[in-house]
């Protein structure tokens, strides 16, 4: 049986499939079976931020791996000790301490469940085109893909994205927190301005409840900085991440500030923390500082949007970019486009019906940023 066939067959049917196997990748670039090769601009939904077979986390992985792969919480782990002390460091000023888990939905999960449980309260209140993850308590904050599930998790609802008003409204005194995207991901590439992250601060404080901040797509320096929090000085309560903290091994966390107390046997995990993530987790992490990614996403993502924006077809309504995270928003649908960008040998993402969106490794060269580009305007039918 063909790779195709053997997946038809066995896994549950639950992923559109572009009709093309991947057997490796090497920084910003993948191989199919065939031999051909692909510029990578969906990196594992943004995971493979320091690029595909990244040597520095390979090596970390392989000697981890002969070292120790799994080690929970009830014992102290040195290297899962080094990576906390790291991500406290990294993360902004305020943030504390972490729990370590295996993906965003589940730091997701438990940054809901530390809310309630710290302010005693049950609602949520979240960004309408929001998304957090795909288990029912992700799902409750997220607007879209929930209404087959229903009833879900109560106590959710949603104001609309970056209407400041509407949050003073839905802000009270039984919210537990407020939970948002910087820049929202699957909602289409949006970017929240800093008087909305102002208005979602003091709304929290008026009132008592937490403010988490998302970041399970916009951190590790997707947007330009180390995380879309620092461009707006906002200060969560909770921060959550995930994707390309570990150099695509799975690993989510939640960075905590002060207020999350008392804690003490209210979550748990069997992987999460593991030392194999926590080690992949530090080398993708000293690569990132090391080579500056950040500034390598601001750089580049500029590039890219110069490459672009004198050339941008008709078809184009609007172009959104920070850092190497970009939306190209049609007055079209995107699917055809990203079937006919694969013919190009471009790989890229939708966010909602009408928008493409751009995830590359931050390593991509500029060379293959101007492929990029030029496969885009040859696709979406410019010049
Ligand atoms: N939060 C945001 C902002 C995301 O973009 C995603 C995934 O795309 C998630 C949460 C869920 O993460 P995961 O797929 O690792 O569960």
């Amino acid at each position: 049986m063909s790779t195709r066939t053997t997946e038809q067959t066995y896994a549950l049917d639950l992923f559109p499939r572009r009709d093309v196997t991947i057997v490796r990748g090497e920084g910003a670039t993948l191989w199919d079976d065939t031999g051909r090769a692909y510029i990578d601009c969906v990196a594992g939904f943004g995971v493979a931020s320091v690029g595909h077979a990244n040597l520095d986390v390979a090596d970390a992985v392989a000697a981890q791996a002969r070292t120790l792969v799994t080690c929970p919480s009830i014992y102290y782990n040195d290297v899962r000790a080094r990576l906390l002390e790291k991500l406290v460091a990294i993360t902004p000023a305020g943030l504390n301490r972490a729990f370590l888990c295996n993906s965003g939905t589940e730091s997701v999960e438990a940054a809901l469940k530390f809310a309630r449980h710290v302010t005693g309260r049950t609602d949520f209140v979240c960004a309408m085109r929001g998304f957090h993850g795909r288990t029912l308590g992700a799902l409750s904050a997220t607007s879209k893909y929930r209404s087959k599930f229903e009833p879900l998790v109560p106590g959710f609802s949603f104001v609309p994205f970056d209407k400041s008003e509407k949050l003073h409204e839905q802000v009270t005194e039984q919210t537990a927190a407020v939970m948002l995207e910087l820049v929202q991901g699957e909602g289409g590439v949006r970017m929240a301005s800093r008087d909305y992250l102002d208005a979602a601060r003091a709304a929290c404080d008026a009132t008592g409840a937490l403010l988490i901040v998302d970041e399970v797509q916009t951190g590790f320096c997707r947007t330009g900085k180390m995380f879309a929090t620092d461009h707006y000085d906002a200060r969560p309560d909770l921060l959550c991440v995930a994707k390309a903290i570990a150099g695509g091994i799975p690993m989510g966390a939640v960075v905590c500030s002060d207020k999350i107390q008392d804690v003490h046997g209210i979550h748990g995990t069997t992987f999460g923390g593991n030392p194999l993530a926590a080690a992949a987790a530090l080398a993708a992490i000293e690569f990132m500082e090391r080579h500056d990614l950040a500034n390598q996403a601001k750089r580049k993502g500029e590039h890219l949007r110069a490459a672009l924006e004198p050339r941008l077809p008709a078809v184009v309504r609007e172009l959104r970019q920070i850092g190497l995270m970009v939306g190209i928003e049609l007055k079209d649908k995107a699917q055809p486009y990203l079937a006919k960008l694969m013919e190009h040998g471009v790989f890229a993402l939708p966010a909602g019906p009408t928008v493409v969106r751009l995830l590359p490794p931050l390593v991509i060269t500029d060379e293959q940023l101007d492929t990029v580009a030029d496969a885009l305007i040859a696709v979406l039918g410019g010049s």
